[in-house]
């Protein structure tokens, strides 16, 4: 088998993974972008030794795209099963990353794959499919970043038992950039802190702070021979604003501090 994907637990996410995956209770990873909720179910799948099948949800993301079609093939019709389809036979861990972004149909789809029944009306086939015992579904969602337009429903929310996913504390950070980068550990422990500087600066009124994605960016980048202040520039300040002022003002800050 594949090596396992490198994760650091947080806190106690991996035990609270473990138990919703025996009694198969569907599971919220919520939390900002780049702070490891991929990551950490790509590892559960590999340490539970389960398939995983992920899809990225976005605006245009429906019910059908998950569930399967029929496409016509020379003369004929055939039924394509969609990647939930897959999953519920085989008895995959379904990921359905950003979930809010999906379109509704998509959450009536879960409504019925999220109570005791765990089975799925397929009404292009006109047949009813019961979930494999394997079968699990994990979602994610990103609270800060859909406040105010594209929530998930209160009544969806209370169907999963949800972690809340957060930047790490400065140690496990600078841990997770060396491992990820192979960075040293000084300039690990410089990045950490401009990350938790600008992360700090609330009046920059970022949408989306320093996340622990765009650190390794820059890591790598200087492991591969970039100048610093360029590779922070580029991989961590450029990414999070447009407004050139705030820009500069980030700027000014990283500089003094690498
Ligand atoms: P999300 O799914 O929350 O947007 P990802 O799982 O894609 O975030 O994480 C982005 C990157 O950040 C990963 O590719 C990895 O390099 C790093 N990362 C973040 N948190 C962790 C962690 N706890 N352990 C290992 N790597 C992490």
């Amino acid at each position: 088998m594949n090596t396992t994907p490198y994760y650091h637990p947080i806190g106690r996410e991996i035990h609270v993974f473990e138990h919703a995956y025996a009694k198969k209770i569907p599971l919220l990873l919520k939390g900002p972008t780049g702070t490891g909720k991929s990551r950490f179910v790509e590892f559960m799948a590999h340490k539970l030794q389960k398939n995983l099948i992920t899809i990225s949800c976005h605006e245009e993301t429906s019910s059908t795209d998950l569930i399967g079609r029929y496409i016509i093939k020379g003369a004929e019709t055939i039924w394509l099963d969609g990647p939930l389809t897959t999953a519920l036979k085989s008895g995959a861990i379904l990921y359905l990353d950003e979930l809010a972004e999906a379109r509704p149909d998509v959450v009536v789809v879960i409504h019925s794959l999220t109570d005791h029944r765990r089975e799925l009306y397929i009404d292009k086939l006109g047949s009813t499919l019961k979930a494999h015992k394997d079968f699990m579904l994990v979602a994610s969602y990103n609270p800060g970043y859909q406040r105010g337009f594209k929530e998930i429903k209160p009544s969806t929310k209370q169907r999963f038992v949800a972690i809340a996913f957060d930047f790490p504390s400065p140690t496990i950070e600078i841990q997770i950039l060396i491992n990820e980068s192979n960075i040293e550990q000084a300039i690990a422990k410089k990045l950490v802190q401009i990350g938790n500087k600008i992360r700090n600066l609330t009046e920059l009124g970022l949408t989306e702070s320093v996340s622990t994605r765009l650190l390794v960016d820059a890591a790598k980048l200087i492991q591969s021979g970039l100048p610093k202040r360029l590779a922070v520039q580029v991989a961590v300040i450029e990414p999070l604003s447009d407004d050139r002022e705030i820009v500069s003002a980030m700027r000014d800050l990283a500089d003094l501090m690498i």
